[in-house]
């Protein structure tokens, strides 16, 4: 993934969900946030991560994601001193302060905190794990992976498991700020997709759903997703790209993802089939239509966001003037915390007002 986008207003949006989501009223404001959904192993983690760059999610063909991931990328510039990989690491909101530079520790702290919440035995919870990643290498965006859909109750899963993770996936979904990655893997009919179903419901025009068709490179002999691609099987408004990530062999064998684009970059290259159609083929064009994508989408929902944190910020204030003389720690906690947000508020207001040109370029 390369480029950047909406290159100041991003920063805030994201520290405005940090501090709504420790508020606990992360629900109550609408922010853009891209979310990827799917059925199990559709593809839904390899796709996040090729778009970050980095290997460091759980994936596989079990059920791996387990707990919603809020994924916070936050571009910061390189610095030519620093040694490889010294500016590119990871931070939990669970564990303010450490910072993950090896992305293998941070799969695994993911791992074990799926398992505090949701236990060891492929349960779910809607409990989310927000990490943040800093990187050169990153769009200022804030990437939900979430639970796939799975019919079948296995392990500790509750036997209504398939109705519960489609509330979660809504809860998300449904929000109008949110922008959809529905992936549906391309072995299978799109007409199944449980993606481009729920897709449906909550993005009833499509006018915030992007589909992503993943395993082009294991479709049956003879087939390819050309139709898919082009919207003539299941036409969405803001159109397909179709992917290859990395196979379960690739993963055990530690395939990096450099190789893995310029495997796809290849695959591509090599198949007819394709050709004519490279602005829907591949990750980086998925990077570069989200890119687009987002910088429209938070162009159209400003004003509406500029009023609802205005409208936030006096409720605050009122609980704060109820408080009146109740515990002193408790009213500093909350000065500090109007403090905050009119800061950010302020800092809103003048882009959403003023340079507003810094959104108009990809
Ligand atoms: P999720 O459950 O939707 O998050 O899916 P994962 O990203 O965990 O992937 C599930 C399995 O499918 C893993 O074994 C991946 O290696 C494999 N996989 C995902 N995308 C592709 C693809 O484009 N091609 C191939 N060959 N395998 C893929
Ligand atoms: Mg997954």
């Amino acid at each position: 993934a390369s480029g950047t986008i909406g290159s100041s207003v991003i920063p805030i949006v994201n520290k405005l969900q940090d501090i709504f989501a420790q508020l606990g009223s992360s629900s109550t404001i609408d922010l853009p946030q891209v979310a990827v959904i799917g059925s199990q192993s559709s593809g839904k983690s390899s796709v996040l991560e090729a778009l970050v760059g980095r290997d460091f999610l759980p994936r596989g063909s079990d059920i791996c994601t387990r707990r919603p991931l809020v994924l916070q990328l936050v571009h910061c510039p390189r610095r030519p001193e620093a040694a490889e990989g010294a500016d590119e690491w990871g931070e939990f909101l669970h564990l303010p302060g450490k910072r993950f530079y090896d992305f293998s520790e941070i799969r695994r702290e993911i791992q074990a905190e799926t398992d505090k919440e949701a236990g060891g035995n492929k349960g779910v919870s809607d409990k989310q794990i927000r990490l943040k990643i800093f990187s050169p290498n990153v769009l200022n965006i804030t990437l939900v992976d979430l639970p796939g859909i799975t019919k079948v109750p296995v392990g500790d899963q509750p036997s209504d498991i398939e109705a519960r993770i489609r509330t979660m996936i809504l809860s998300y979904i449904k929000h109008r700020t949110c922008i959809i990655l529905a992936v549906s893997p391309a072995n299978a009919d799109l007409a199944n997709s449980d993606a481009l179903q729920m897709a449906r419901i909550a993005d009833p025009d499509g006018s915030r759903t992007i589909g992503v068709i993943t395993k082009l490179d294991i479709m049956d002999r003879g087939t390819d997703a050309r139709n898919f691609l082009l919207g003539n099987v299941i036409p969405l408004k803001l159109g397909y790209v179709g992917v290859v990530n990395r196979s379960q062999q690739d993963i055990n064998f530690n395939r990096s993802i450099k190789d893995a684009l310029a495997f796809e970059e290849n695959f591509f290259r090599s198949q007819p089939v394709y050709h004519g159609l490279s602005h829907c083929c591949g990750v980086p064009q998925l990077a570069k239509k989200l890119n687009q994508i987002l910088v429209q989408h938070i162009k159209a929902v400003l004003p509406g966001l500029k009023s609802r944190i205005n409208a936030q910020l006096v409720a605050v204030a009122k609980e704060h003037a109820a408080y009146g003389d109740v515990a002193e720690s408790k009213a500093g906690q909350g000065i500090k915390l109007l403090n905050i947000l009119t800061k950010y508020c302020e800092a809103f207001s003048s882009m959403v007002e003023g340079k507003n040109e810094e959104l108009s370029t990809a």
